[in-house]
C-alpha cells in the first residue's frame, strides 16, 4: 500500500447513511468537492477525502488499509468480523457511536406462528442476509436451526415457503407488518459507527483522526445540548438549581444594581420541556430562555 498523507474516510455512496454521514462531516467543518466519477469527495480545507462505496465494502476497505476510517452500521461491521478470515487484516474498532442509522437486527416470525421463546426456532429454517450474526446468536443459545442466506428481499421468504422465520433489520416494523410478520427477538441493536483500525496511523493522519474525533464529540454533544438562561433571587437559588436538568455545574452571574438577584446559565444535556420550565419558574425563576448550542469545544 502506497503511503498516504491525506486522511481517507469510506462512506456509503447512496443509501440511508449517506445524508446523515455527510451532514456530520459538514458540521465538523469539513467541505468537499465531488470527483467527476462520483467515487471520491476531495476535502477543500483539511486534507480529508471521502471514498463513496457500498456500505458492505467499508469494513474490508479499512481492514486492507485502503481507507483510514469508515462510517458504517454496527450490523455490517460485526457481520464482516464474523464472516471474514482476517489473517492479514487489521483489527477494527468502534471509535464512536454516531447516533443515526439506528435499527435492530431482529428475528421475525409469521403472525400466526406461536413463538414463546428462542427454543421454538429449533429445527426451523431462518432466512437472513446476516448468517454470521444469526449463527452466533443461535449457537450462544444452543439452538440448532437452518440458516438460509439471501442477499435481499428476506421478508418475503416465509410467504414463498423458503423459510419459516426471518432475521432482518427493523426500524419501525412497517415492512414486517406489510409482510404479515411480527418481531420475536432482537439479535443486535445497531447504529452508525465511526470505525477505524485499533491503532491510529503514526503519521499526520493520526493527528487528523484525533482532530476529527474531538470535533465529532463536540457535534454530538451540541446536538443534545441546550443552554438555559434565567434570573432568580439568591434566596430561591437552591430550589431552582435542584430542578435543573442534568449537565455540568451552572454558572452564576451578578445582576448590576441588584445584589440579591443573579443570572444563572446552565448547559443541559437534552431537551428542556415546557413542564420543566414551569416547575423551575414556580421555584422562583423568571426571564427564562432555552437556546440551541451552535458549537462546543471543551
Ligand atoms: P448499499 O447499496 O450501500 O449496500 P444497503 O441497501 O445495504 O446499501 P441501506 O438500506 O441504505 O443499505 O442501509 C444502510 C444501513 O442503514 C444499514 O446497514 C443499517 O445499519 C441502517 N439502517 C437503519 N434502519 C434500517 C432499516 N430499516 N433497514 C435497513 N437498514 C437500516
Ligand atoms: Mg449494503
Amino acid at each position: 500500500m502506497r503511503p498516504r498523507d491525506r486522511l481517507r474516510i469510506a462512506m456509503q455512496k447512496s443509501g440511508r447513511l449517506t445524508e446523515p454521514a455527510q451532514d456530520l462531516l459538514t458540521r465538523c467543518g469539513f467541505t468537499f468537492r465531488q470527483s467527476r466519477d462520483k467515487l471520491f469527495c476531495f476535502g477543500e480545507g483539511e486534507p480529508v477525502d471521502l471514498l463513496l462505496v457500498r456500505d458492505d465494502d467499508i469494513p474490508g476497505l479499512i481492514a486492507q488499509g485502503v481507507c483510514d476510517l469508515g462510517i458504517v452500521g454496527r450490523n455490517v461491521l460485526n457481520e464482516y468480523e464474523l464472516t471474514t478470515g482476517r489473517d492479514d487484516a487489521v483489527a477494527l474498532a468502534e471509535w464512536r457511536g454516531l447516533g443515526f442509522g439506528r435499527c435492530r437486527l431482529s428475528l421475525a416470525v409469521p403472525q400466526e406462528l406461536d413463538y414463546a421463546g428462542v427454543a421454538d426456532l429449533a429445527g426451523k429454517r431462518i432466512a437472513t442476509s446476516y448468517p454470521g450474526l444469526l449463527g452466533r446468536w443461535l449457537r450462544e443459545r444452543g439452538i440448532d436451526a437452518g440458516v438460509v442466506t439471501l442477499a435481499g428481499s428476506v421478508e418475503i421468504a416465509p410467504r414463498l415457503g423458503t423459510a419459516d422465520a426471518i432475521c432482518d433489520l427493523v426500524q419501525s416494523g412497517g415492512t414486517l407488518l406489510a409482510n404479515q410478520l411480527r418481531e420475536a427477538d432482537v439479535v443486535l441493536e445497531s447504529e452508525a459507527l465511526l470505525v477505524g483500525p485499533r491503532t491510529l496511523p503514526a503519521d499526520e493522519r493520526g493527528d487528523l483522526v484525533e482532530l476529527l474525533l474531538k470535533r465529532i464529540d463536540g457535534v454530538i454533544q451540541v446536538r443534545e445540548s441546550r443552554l438555559l438562561l434565567l434570573q432568580t433571587s439568591r434566596g430561591a437559588l437552591e430550589a431552582v438549581t435542584r430542578l435543573l436538568p442534568g449537565g455540568p455545574q451552572p454558572t452564576l452571574l451578578p445582576l448590576a444594581g441588584q445584589p440579591d438577584q443573579v443570572m444563572l446559565q446552565a448547559l443541559c444535556a437534552g431537551e428542556v420541556s415546557w413542564r420543566q420550565l414551569e416547575e423551575i419558574k414556580k421555584a422562583g425563576a423568571r426571564e427564562m430562555f432555552v437556546l440551541p448550542v451552535e458549537r462546543m469545544l471543551a
